[in-house]
This record gives C-alpha cells, sequence and structure tokens, in this order.
C-alpha cells in the first residue's frame, strides 16, 4: 500500500478542512496506542462530522487503497483501534450528539462519539435507563461500544450491547452508505445485519449513527459488599446465587490485591485482611429491592461470608462504584504493565477457574490479581509485569496460553467481551474450527473486497 502522497493528504483536507486532519508527529504519537501495550503510528488522523464526510473519505481512500483504521476513545484492550498496517485513523469522537431520545418508542438515536456515561446521564433525567455499563463508560463511545459489543458489570441481569441494538446506519469500505435494523423492538426482515456489524471490531464497515432500545429507570437500588476469607466462598456463592435464580443487577468479585491496591487508592475503608469482596447491586421497585438486599445477604452469610454491608445511600452506592471503576487504574500503578485477560466461563466453573488462575500465577512466578464480573463468569485476571524484561514477558505468555486453554476446556471463550483484536488473534484456531474461520472471512471480503478497513485485525493477524 501506497504511503499517504501529497494529493491523497490535499483530498482529505477538503473534505473536513485542515483543523480536522492531524498530521503532526505528536498527535501522530497520541493515536498511536490504546489500552494494550503495542505501538502503531498512523500517517494521519482524520475526525469526520458526517455520514457524508466519512463517504467521501473512504472514496479517496478507495480509489488510492489507502488503509484506514476506525477509532472511539481508544479504550479498547486489543489494539483493534491502532493502524496496524499504516494508513489513516478515522476517530468518531466529534460526532457525538444525542439526535433523539424516543419517550413514547423507548429509543434513542445517538452518533457514534456519544460517551456511554453521558449518554446514560442523559436517559436519567427522563427517567430512562440504558443499561451495557463498561468499567470504562466514563470515556468509551458508544460507537466503540457497538463495536466492540461492549459488556460491562450489569450483563448478569441486563446483558450486553448487542441486546439493545435496534438498528444502525453504516458506511462501507465502498463509500456507500446503508441502514441495518428499524425502530421497532420486533424485525426479523432479512440476515440480522445489525448484529453481524456488532461485535465486528470495526473490520465491516464504519458506524456513523446508532438506534437503541431503553428501559425504564430502576425505581431502587442497593449496594452489598459481601466480605470472605476465603476466595473459594467467594467463588461457590456467586454460581449458588446463579444457581437459587436470584437476578442481581451486578455481581462483581475482586481478590486481596484488588482490594489492597483500591485501598491504597481510594481509601473506602475495604478490609485489608479479606480473601475476597463481591460488590452485588440489586435494584427494582423499593420493595422488591429491600426483599432482594436481604435475601443476598443472608445468602452470602450462609455461603461462608465473614460480613455483608449494604449501602445506605445513593452517595455510597456511587462512591463504592467508583471504586470498582478505578480497579483496573488502581492495580496498573503496581507495576510498569498491566495486561487484562478476558476468558470466561460457565458460572458453575468459577471457583475452579479462580483457583486455577491463581496456580498458574504461582507456578510461572507471575504476579495476577483477580476481578471478575462474576455473575457472568466472565474473569479478567490482571497480570502485573514489565514488557520490557524479555524474560518476564515470555513467562506472562505462558500464563496467558494456560488460562486460556482452561477456559476452553470447561466449555469458555476466549473472550466474554475485549474481543479479539491482535491480542488474542493467535488463540483463534483453538475456539474457531477451519470452516468457522473461513467463514468469517468470506463475509470481511464480501463487506471489504479491497481489504482497506482495520487490515492486520483478528482475522489476518500475523505475529
Ligand atoms: C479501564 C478499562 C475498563 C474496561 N472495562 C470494560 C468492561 O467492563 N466491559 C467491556 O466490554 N469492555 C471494557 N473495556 C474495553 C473497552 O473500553 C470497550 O471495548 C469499549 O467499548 C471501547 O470503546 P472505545 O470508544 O474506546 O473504542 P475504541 O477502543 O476506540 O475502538 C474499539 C473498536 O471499535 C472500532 N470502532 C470504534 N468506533 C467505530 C466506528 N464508529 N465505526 C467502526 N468501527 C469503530 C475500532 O476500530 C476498534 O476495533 C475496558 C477498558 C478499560 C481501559
Amino acid at each position: 500500500m501506497p504511503m499517504l502522497s501529497q494529493e491523497v493528504r490535499q483530498k482529505f483536507s477538503s473534505i473536513v478542512g485542515p483543523e480536522r486532519l492531524k498530521t503532526s508527529p505528536e498527535d501522530l504519537l497520541t493515536y498511536a496506542y490504546d489500552a494494550y501495550v503495542l505501538e502503531y503510528l498512523p500517517e494521519a488522523v482524520l475526525f469526520p462530522k458526517t455520514a457524508a464526510e466519512v463517504r467521501q473519505i473512504m472514496k479517496v481512500a478507495c480509489a488510492h487503497k489507502i488503509f484506514v483504521t476506525p477509532r472511539g476513545a481508544g479504550s479498547g484492550l486489543g489494539a483493534g483501534s491502532l493502524a496496524k498496517r499504516g494508513g489513516i485513523i478515522l476517530c468518531f469522537t466529534m460526532m457525538n450528539q444525542i439526535l433523539e431520545i424516543n419517550t413514547a418508542n423507548r429509543y434513542a438515536v445517538v452518533e457514534p462519539g456519544v460517551v456511554i456515561s453521558e449518554f446514560q446521564k442523559e436517559l436519567e433525567k427522563l427517567n430512562l435507563f440504558y443499561p451495557p455499563d463498561p468499567g470504562s463508560a466514563t470515556v468509551a463511545t458508544m460507537g466503540g461500544a457497538v463495536l466492540m459489543n461492549a459488556g460491562g458489570m450489569r450483563g448478569v441481569k441486563y446483558g450486553v450491547t448487542r441486546d439493545y441494538l435496534l438498528g444502525l446506519e453504516i458506511v462501507l469500505p465502498s463509500g456507500e452508505i446503508m441502514n441495518t435494523g428499524s425502530l421497532t423492538a420486533k424485525d426479523v426482515t432479512g440476515y440480522d445485519l445489525t448484529r453481524l456489524i456488532c461485535g465486528s471490531e470495526g473490520t465491516l464497515a464504519l458506524v456513523t449513527k446508532i438506534i437503541v432500545r431503553l428501559l425504564p429507570k430502576p425505581k431502587s437500588k442497593r449496594t452489598l459488599q459481601a466480605i470472605y476469607d476465603r476466595i473459594d466462598d467467594a467463588g461457590d456463592t456467586v454460581a449458588k446465587i446463579v444457581e437459587a435464580g436470584i437476578v442481581p443487577a451486578t455481581l462483581e468479585l475482586m481478590d486481596k490485591m484488588i482490594i489492597k491496591a483500591l485501598e491504597d487508592f481510594a481509601h473506602l475503608g475495604l478490609p485489608l485482611d479479606a480473601e475476597a469482596v463481591l460488590l452485588i447491586d440489586v435494584d427494582g421497585d423499593l420493595e422488591t429491592v429491600e426483599k432482594q438486599a436481604a435475601l443476598v445477604a443472608d445468602f452470602c452469610k450462609s455461603q461462608g461470608a465473614r460480613d455483608v454491608r449494604v449501602s445506605q445511600s445513593e452517595k455510597d452506592n456511587e462512591q463504592l462504584w467508583m471504586a470498582r471503576r478505578s480497579a483496573f487504574g488502581a492495580v496498573a500503578r503496581l507495576r510498569p504493565t498491566c495486561v487484562i485477560e478476558d476468558a470466561t466461563v460457565p458460572v458453575s466453573f468459577l471457583t475452579r477457574a479462580i483457583k486455577k488462575v491463581i496456580e498458574i500465577s504461582e507456578r510461572n512466578r507471575v504476579q495476577i490479581a483477580v476481578l471478575a464480573h462474576a455473575g457472568d463468569g466472565n474473569l479478567h485476571p490482571l497480570i502485573l509485569c514489565d514488557q520490557r524484561d524479555a524474560q518476564e514477558m515470555q513467562r506472562v505468555e505462558k500464563a496467558m496460553d494456560e488460562i486460556v486453554d482452561y477456559a476452553l476446556s470447561v466449555g469458555g471463550t476466549l473472550s466474554g467481551e475485549h474481543g479479539i483484536g491482535i491480542a488474542k488473534a493467535k488463540y483463534l484456531p483453538k475456539q474457531l474450527s477451519g470452516a468457522a474461520l473461513e467463514m468469517m472471512r468470506a463475509i470481511k471480503k464480501a463487506f471489504d473486497p479491497q481489504g482497506i478497513l482495520n487490515p492486520g485485525s483478528f482475522l489476518e493477524y500475523e505475529k
């Protein structure tokens, strides 16, 4: 593929204007990273404001065979938004308008650059609720969340981004604008292209508009902290809550390394001598919430929790969840590099999976803190290391291989929510058959015959 010529730069500049075309070395370096550990320098970064601009950019990219990598906030954990083979980055953060909140039909239409938590705050004013809630919600964009099918803390009760998507406006790599889905809650017209794009990690099309369904805001919420002397008891509690048919809104697990890092960072009064804490939300109408909170508290105690604290106010709730959201940041301060794993197991295997991670950590002499969207069986082992130490990184890689192998051996998956990117591309053949991979490559070719969109991503990554 050619480098960006002066002629092509000129064409891009005439579409977005010089202000929204960045080419200085310091700007390019800013967009050379996401939340993974690699660096790839783009040749230019463009900030479109309309689908029409995206369309014109793609026409130029097609004519000159320029690689294009879409990007939201760059909080992805697998280098998905990096220009792995050079070319330009299309950054959607300036397409950040909430276009419609329709209370009568309970849907909203947003541009891809809208930040998730800001959208949620606007909805709250109208007593509406958009549940997907990744830990990165204060920075991550709705577009990034759609393309990663982001999950988060409320997945156990409310599911993931895909469960709220009604339709999309997309720009194909050829520059053609296309709509998928509709404004209705039900729609079975043809193949479900909306869901095909969702989770496609920016490899099939550029999303320029998103229609999501909304729920009424739950009237009330309680947050519980269940404190355990044994991490096994915490893991078993989660599996048994799910088995008993109790449906909390969130069910998060933190091990002692996370508890200590959070205490050092946020001073919340978490117990430093505990092996694990479960953070549990129940929500709904007031009466149900009170009953459920009592039920969950009793349940946790009967499963070995030494103490269960129920937050007394909305402010306490917020503080606890802010702390949970800060967990990555708090732990990442401990070593120069933090690699976030995302292997997921059926929830009845949760305790065994946590013990396996601890055993893998000790055997490979790799420091691993365990965080989990536990109700979904979604482990987030945080591997603390130093990427400048080649020997240590070999041990990290071996530990990751073993975690993945374990998850797959019990019917789990490589990734519950962070996606594949290039971080996990080498593992794909362990989970997907040759036929499944071929089918995916055929889909990619149908959308992007020239292979200009997000090249070097999971299907074509070579180390
Ligand atoms: C501290 C932390 C906590 C996190 N917690 C969670 C969590 O709880 N749950 C979870 O699921 N994830 C989590 N993540 C991962 C990440 O934040 C999510 O995947 C998020 O949805 C990415 O959004 P983004 O705007 O940053 O997208 P980016 O990282 O910029 O992009 C993600 C992918 O989408 C593509 N893309 C972006 N916008 C478009 C568009 N408009 N059109 C086409 N392609 C596009 C990019 O090419 C890339 O492949 C976390 C990350 C961090 C750093």
